[in-house]
């Protein structure tokens, strides 16, 4: 996500901002200077972000304790993302981080409520009062933070909740299923509140994004799932062509043009080289014509996979390096080439597999 810069570093952890969240300030800034009273001021607007920050602090500080690491923190208009670097894999860990963010709330609003009753007013009060201040005000975010979070549908942390304690007594993807089937659930009935009862767009709007979101979170799991435990060697295409670096640009392009081939292993004395791709095809084209050798042009740091290397751990270094085909070896011999095009086929067979024999 660009379109964000950095605030602050805390705890080793990137605060970025992002570009829609300060327009918003500056739109409170102008509405601000009109007369009207405005549903939210500037300072109670920062106040109530520093609480959103205070919350995803809880989550990335609750997983560093299971070695996990917190890539950065992200604030938006609609509230705050914690950036893990993976997701904690025994389901009590899961918990523990999921709860940790609602527990900050939680903290606050406790620490609020009792400033308050210092001053003789009870948490009732404060919440009924029509001329609210500011710790008024931080108590009713708080305990709305604290509630809306501990909806068990995703994204929220009670989502997480309710599929790590799923996950206790089932495999995580049959886990993910279910609490994604709630969110969902619970997104279609908060949409027809927003729609007949409440007529609150905003409601809609947010029911919208919970059921896009839950769905997501299956499909991520879904896939992650059923190509776990398949090697390389079960994705590759076996079927596929090469070029020699004696052979001249003009044959790759017949290759090219007589297949749906984007990208080439290249072979020197029959042993894997290097990778060569369209885009560079046509540059070199263009810029030395269809005699030039291949071995010019071909791309040397692309490293081969490994045949019997697990699949999830292939696409990692796929995506890392932004490689839509790579050259598998077996042996140290050109053995295939594992294509993203060829992946998401065979996550669709999976799929169809599984439907058919019922598990899903
Ligand atoms: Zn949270």
């Amino acid at each position: 996500m660009r379109w964000s810069f950095r605030l602050l570093t805390l705890f080793g952890i990137r605060i970025e901002v992002h570009v829609t969240f300060l327009l918003l300030v500056a739109g409170l800034a102008l509405l601000q200077s009109k007369t009207t009273p405005v549903w939210l001021t500037v300072s109670e607007l920062v106040l109530l972000f520093a609480c959103v920050l205070l919350h995803e602090l809880g989550h990335a500080l609750a997983a560093r304790r299971y070695g996990i690491q917190t890539r950065e923190i992200i604030l938006l208009p609609i509230g705050g993302v914690a950036r893990l670097e993976r997701m904690p894999e025994k389901p009590l860990q899961e918990v523990v981080v999921a709860l940790a963010g609602p527990g900050v709330n939680l903290v606050l609003a406790t620490a609020v409520a009792a400033g308050l009753a210092a001053q003789g007013i009870s948490a009732e009060q404060a919440l009924l009062k029509s001329d609210q201040g500011v710790l008024e005000f931080l108590l009713m975010a708080n305990l709305a933070m604290l509630l809306f979070n501990l909806i068990p549908a995703f994204p929220m942390d009670g989502g997480r909740v309710l599929r790590a304690l799923l996950a206790m007594t089932m495999p995580f993807a049959r886990a993910t299923r279910i609490a994604a089937h709630v969110g969902q659930g619970l997104a279609l009935l908060f949409a027809a509140a927003g729609i007949f009862i409440l007529r609150s767009p905003m409601l809609v709007f947010v029911a919208l994004f919970v059921f896009l979101a839950a769905g997501e979170e299956r499909a991520l799991v879904q896939s992650r799932a059923s190509l776990s435990g398949l090697p390389v060697s079960a994705a590759m295409v076996t079927a596929f062509m090469s070029v020699e670096t004696r052979h001249e640009l003009q044959h790759a392009v017949d290759l090219m043009l007589a297949g749906d081939q984007h990208e080439f292993p290249v072979l020197e004395g029959g042993r894997y080289l290097g990778m060569l791709g369209r885009n560079a095809l046509i540059q070199a084209l263009q810029k030395e014509g269809p005699n030039a050798p291949v071995g010019r042009i071909v791309r040397l740091d692309v490293e081969p996979l490994e045949a019997s290397w697990p699949l999830e751990r292939a696409l990692q270094v796929m995506r890392a390096g932004r490689h839509s085909a790579m050259p598998v070896v077996m042996r140290g011999q050109l053995v295939g080439l594992l294509t993203l095009e060829n992946v998401s086929e065979l996550l669709m067979v999976q799929e169809a597999r599984q439907r058919h024999a019922g598990v899903a």
